[in-house]
């Protein structure tokens, strides 16, 4: 069964031709960045502190490991790359480092882990698709509730707009749906929020914050999930060409 992630969502979303180029031609527009690579870096250094599979005090370590491969992989395929700011990331991303579980713990308070990258591969309703995704983290507090969480690593933070852009929370309303479909969890029980790790703020460089996903959000992710599996079944690849700005295939042979 074919299936679908929410970045493959967020692709169709921003033109259904995109999403045709990337994600059923396979043509790698966008390859990676020294952003991509910090956030990977960042990722793996709170993955593996929250289970405990690194000892207090090698986070930065862990970092500059990961951080150096991700770079490596970018500088084969062709990328090319900004010196002065990976050395800046290489700063910020070791001062981050060991961030991540204190932060998580002023927050919550006493939780356990349920899960760290979890996987979700979960039937569509009424069309013969999986909803692909990997939950950053999920926690379970003393009040019995589980919380979804999505480290993003950002440089100072995240404008009013981006925090409300319902693209952007529709990623942790579908994880929350998915997840609670997947333990047969009642959804009532369960919340979601991002955790951003900030690059260049001068103070408070975490910052979790709750983002609500309710009914009728869920119910409107889900209609544009449907939407866009329909499209692509139909084979309808329409140019938006208002998001052109930024496109990587703007005025190339693949999209003149
Ligand atoms: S250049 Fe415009 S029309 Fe072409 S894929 Fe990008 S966003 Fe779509």
């Amino acid at each position: 069964m074919r299936h679908i992630s929410f970045s493959e969502l967020k692709n169709w979303n921003k033109c259904a031709y995109y999403h045709k180029l990337v994600n059923l031609d396979k043509i790698k527009g966008f390859k990676g960045s020294e952003h991509t690579a910090f956030g990977t870096a960042i990722h793996e250094v709170y993955e593996k502190s929250v289970l405990g599979q690194i000892k207090s005090g090698d986070e930065q370590e862990i970092f500059e490991k990961s951080f150096i491969s991700e770079i490596e992989k970018l500088i084969c395929d062709g990328v090319e790359l900004s010196e002065p700011l990976l050395q800046d990331m290489e700063k910020q991303g070791k001062k981050l480092s060991a961030k991540g579980v204190p932060a998580l713990k002023e927050y919550f308070g006493h939780y356990n882990v349920f899960s760290a990258e979890e996987k979700l591969y979960e039937k569509i309703d009424d069309v013969e698709y999986l909803f692909k995704g990997y939950i950053d983290l999920v926690l379970k507090t003393n009040d019995g509730k589980y919380h979804i969480i999505d480290w993003k690593t950002t440089s100072w933070g995240w404008d009013a707009r981006r925090r409300s852009d319902t693209m952007v929370t529709y990623q942790l309303t579908l994880y929350k749906h998915y997840f609670a479909k997947k333990h047969n969890i009642d959804p009532n029980k369960i919340e979601t929020h991002f955790a951003l790790a900030k690059r260049t703020a001068s103070k408070d460089n975490i910052e979790i914050f709750r983002v609500s996903s309710g009914l009728r959000k869920t119910q409107n992710a889900l209609k544009l999930l449907n939407k866009a599996i329909y499209n692509i079944q139909k084979g309808k690849h329409f140019k938006n060409r208002l998001s052109c700005n930024g496109c990587e295939f703007y005025k190339t042979k693949n999209c003149g």
